[in-house]
This record gives C-alpha cells, sequence and structure tokens, in this order.
C-alpha cells in the first residue's frame, strides 16, 4: 500500500492511498491533479473521505463522482451535498477493496463538523493538526479545540499525521516564537527548511514529533505555559486557556 501527495491551489495536500488496483481520496479540494494520477496508474476509486465542509476540501468531489459512482464518506453536516455516508465519532469506514478499516474521531474547532480518518498507523486529519501547527479556529471554541487535539493525541506515538496543508515551515517560525530554547523546533526548522529548498513535501510528520515541537500539543508545557502567560499579562491556569492564547497570537502573527 502507498500513499501519494496531490499538491492542490497554494499548499494544500490531496492524499490518495492505493495498492496497484484501487485507491481512497481524501479531501479532494480539486479533481484534476487526482483524475491525472488515478487514471495514469489505471486505478479505480473505492471511496472519498471529506474531513470537513470547506471547499479546498470538497470542491473536487463532484467531477471525481461523475467520473466513479464511488461512494463518498463524510460528517453530518447538510451543506456537503455530495456526501452519500454521513459518519459521525466511533463510527467506521470500511473499504473492503484495499482492506482498510477507518476509525471515525470527531475533533471540532477549525469547524464544528470537522472529523478525522484513523486507520493505524495513519491519521487523516485535515485542518485540525498541521505539523508544527494547528488549524485556524474558525467555528469552534478553545476548549473544544483543545480536546480535540488532547483527543488526537492520545493516538499511538507512532502515528503518521497526515495532514491537509503544508504550513510545516511557518508555523515552526511561530513554534520558535513561543519556545525560543527548544532545540527539538531548531533542528526540525534546519530539516523542514532544507525540504522546502528541494521542493520536497514535508508530511507525514509523526505524533511523537509533533509532542516535542507542535505548541498546540504543548499546552501543558510550562515553557508554553509561560509564553502564553507573558502574552496574555495574566495567570493561565486551564491548558485550554494556554491554547486559546497561542492560537489567538498565530492569527496575528
Ligand atoms: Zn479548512
Amino acid at each position: 500500500m502507498h500513499i501519494h501527495a496531490v499538491s492542490a491551489f497554494d499548499d494544500n495536500y490531496i492524499w490518495i492511498i492505493h495498492d496497484s488496483h484501487h485507491c481512497v481520496v481524501i479531501d479532494p479540494g480539486q479533481a484534476e491533479g487526482v483524475i491525472e494520477f488515478v487514471s495514469q496508474h489505471q486505478l479505480s476509486i473505492a471511496a472519498i473521505l471529506v474531513t470537513h465542509h470547506h471547499h479546498d476540501h470538497t470542491g473536487g468531489v463532484k467531477a471525481l463522482r461523475q467520473l466513479t459512482d464511488c461512494p463518498v464518506y463524510g460528517p453530518d453536516n447538510p451543506t456537503i451535498s455530495e456526501l452519500t455516508h454521513r459518519v459521525g465519532d466511533a463510527d467506521n469506514v470500511n473499504i473492503p477493496s484495499l482492506g482498510l478499516d477507518f476509525s471515525v474521531l470527531a475533533c471540532p474547532g477549525h469547524t464544528l463538523d470537522h472529523i478525522a480518518f484513523y486507520a493505524a498507523p495513519w491519521l487523516f486529519c485535515g485542518d485540525t493538526l498541521f505539523s508544527a501547527g494547528c488549524g485556524r479556529m474558525f467555528e469552534g471554541q478553545p476548549q473544544q479545540f483543545w480536546h480535540s487535539l488532547e483527543y488526537l493525541s492520545a493516538l499511538p506515538d507512532d502515528t503518521l499525521v497526515y495532514c491537509a496543508h503544508e504550513y510545516t515551515e511557518a508555523n515552526l517560525n511561530f513554534a520558535a516564537a513561543v519556545e525560543p530554547d527548544n532545540h527539538a523546533i531548531t533542528t526540525y526548522l534546519a530539516e523542514v527548511k532544507k525540504k522546502r529548498e528541494d521542493g520536497q513535501i514535508t508530511l507525514p510528520s509523526t505524533l511523537a514529533l509533533e509532542f516535542n515541537v507542535n505548541p498546540f500539543l504543548r499546552c501543558r508545557m510550562q515553557s508554553v505555559k509561560d509564553a502564553a502567560q507573558q502574552r496574555a499579562q495574566t495567570s493561565l491556569t486551564d491548558p485550554a486557556d494556554v491554547f486559546a492564547c497561542i492560537r489567538h497570537w498565530k492569527d496575528s502573527f
């Protein structure tokens, strides 16, 4: 089994899991790159998975379904009209042709409908968790988003994080501002810069790495808490308040 990244728009990745015959497409914001890849490799699309309603994750679904009458799994949000199966937390999505069984994890925060798909060791988390960052909080509340990140963090350390955007370098610049003395951030930033200069993708990441470099997963750490308290000029005891502070800080970074 292979996982291929199709680049879309400025910095989106559409993930395609495939063997030599079938594939699953995750968050096709555009159809073109996906069509090119599947026709090149003569793959039939067994299913499409959608993590949330944003157009850069759903825009290509209609065109792909005109080619293949495959099932489309996504969150129970009526604004996503192309879905054939509406799924929520603790549901399973079974793709027999590829022997895949995904667990659905509800992770509201970036949007209220956001879900992630997990089939060990792969986590397809859309715009909830990024490498060294997390999605903008468009619809959710800090407490809710923080709980979603904690929920995803409970997966095994070796979980491979397949997020939907190439934001790693910018995220690390922010992470370094939050924790200037965190050497894991400095080291990772150097690696990521090199990869980007060479035109390489920085994903997938692992949860183990994210625990060391991602300020949004590190809200319980004293260094992140100190930085947030300094920024907020007040004492923050709840990690969700630390999260709220650094999420807000990142918005204007
Ligand atoms: Zn989004």
